[in-house]
């Protein structure tokens, strides 16, 4: 499998995003003659072909590479145009051998009056974490990319992972919702718990409380653009917060020999939300789905199967004695008859975990 990051530059210097923009500027250039020389035929391309370009001789050879493909799908594209177009927003392009990535520092090489080498710190968000995690674990780096959006600076590593399947036979059932973000409940095969974990929703729930009074402040002067500042940056905190979610629950399934994670179809998730306002139900569904996908995809780096259930009666029903009694639960405990009295969302989670058992039995 492979997986690309993205990740933020911290600020770079003016003196430093310059060098980044004659480097682009360079980048162009060497585009376009890369494609006119393809045009007359010529293939056999190296670096020493542009001496007059100013850029690092790994990135001219980089170039060719890249445009070499482009090339390729150009002619495909039986179109009218002359040759490969270029914007002038080209990513300035690295192959696995010529940048590294030392903790939160990444090191490139670029050209100012010779071929130098730089390093730039990054954002050290719950994304660039990951890929740390990754990195640490010994798998292999490809292609990285520099380049600009809308005043900020990124570097996109592509990284290549293993692919692997796990044979471990425990199951980890995980319930998502507004009070508790997640909490899981790990199997045996037999359906015996041996380990459970909550992970509140507080810090989501402050996230969205601290920007929708922001948005409020702003509603009256209809600054558009501020608000959808302001949603950028609540999203980016949600996002940094499910990563973070996922990972610590994928860490436990590995250390618990999880070999299944069972969640709920969404479905059910919209439901139980319905008595919020439209717009704070779309935020709360969009952070569910985007929490489930990171569960979903992290798992199975992990070589994990991920199977989603059928969401009926999860949290009605009794965990220990299988009863469907939609008043025994009340807000966040449930409580049955038969003497189960626990966290209503840790009931959930194991008749997820269950519901899973009993298929497999089926
Ligand atoms: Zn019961």
């Amino acid at each position: 499998m492979q997986l690309t990051y993205i990740l933020e530059l911290l600020k770079p210097t003016k003196r430093k995003e310059n060098i980044f923009l004659n480097n682009i500027v360079e980048v162009v250039k060497n585009r376009q003659a890369i494609a006119a020389k393809l045009k007359t035929g010529e293939i056999n391309l190296s670096s020493a072909d542009f001496k007059e370009l100013n850029l690092p001789s790994a990135v001219k050879n980089q170039n060719i590479r890249e445009v070499k493909a482009l090339y390729k799908q150009f002619l495909k594209s039986n179109s009218k145009k002359e040759n490969i177009e270029f914007k002038e927003n080209q990513p300035i392009c690295y192959n696995n051998q010529n940048y590294k990535i030392d903790h939160h520092i990444i090191s490139i090489p670029l050209y100012t009056s010779k071929c130098k080498r730089f390093a730039f710190p990054v954002k050290q968000t719950e994304r660039f974490e990951d890929l740390q995690q990754h990195i640490d674990s010994g798998c292999k780096l490809g292609k990285a990319s520099l380049f600009y959006k809308r005043g900020k600076w990124y570097f996109a590593v592509t990284i290549k992972i293993a692919d692997k399947k796990t044979t471990n036979s425990n199951l980890m059932g995980i319930d998502i919702g507004l009070r508790q973000l997640a909490v899981a409940s790990v199997k045996t095969p037999q359906g015996k718990e041996i380990n459970r974990q909550f992970y509140n929703g507080k810090q989501a729930g402050f996230i969205r409380k601290k920007y929708r009074m922001l948005r409020k402040k702003l509603g009256q002067s209809k600054k558009i653009k501020a608000i959808k500042n302001i949603n950028d940056k609540e999203q980016r905190r949600i996002t940094d917060l499910n990563h973070k979610i996922s990972r610590q629950l994928i860490n436990l399934a590995v250390q618990e020999k999880v070999g299944s994670i069972i969640m709920e179809n969404l479905e059910n998730i919209r439901n139980t939300i319905k008595s919020l306002n439209r717009a704070d139900r779309n935020i709360h569904s969009w952070t569910f789905y985007q929490l489930q996908q990171f569960i979903e995809y992290k798992a199975e780096l992990a070589g994990m199967k991920v199977e989603y259930i059928n969401p009926k009666y999860t949290s009605q029903s009794c965990s220990r004695c299988a009863k469907v009694k939609k008043s025994n639960r009340k807000a966040n405990l449930y409580s049955c008859e038969c003497g189960n009295h626990i966290h209503s969302d840790l009931n959930a989670s194991r008749n997820i975990a269950n519901k899973y058992l009993e298929q497999q039995s089926a």
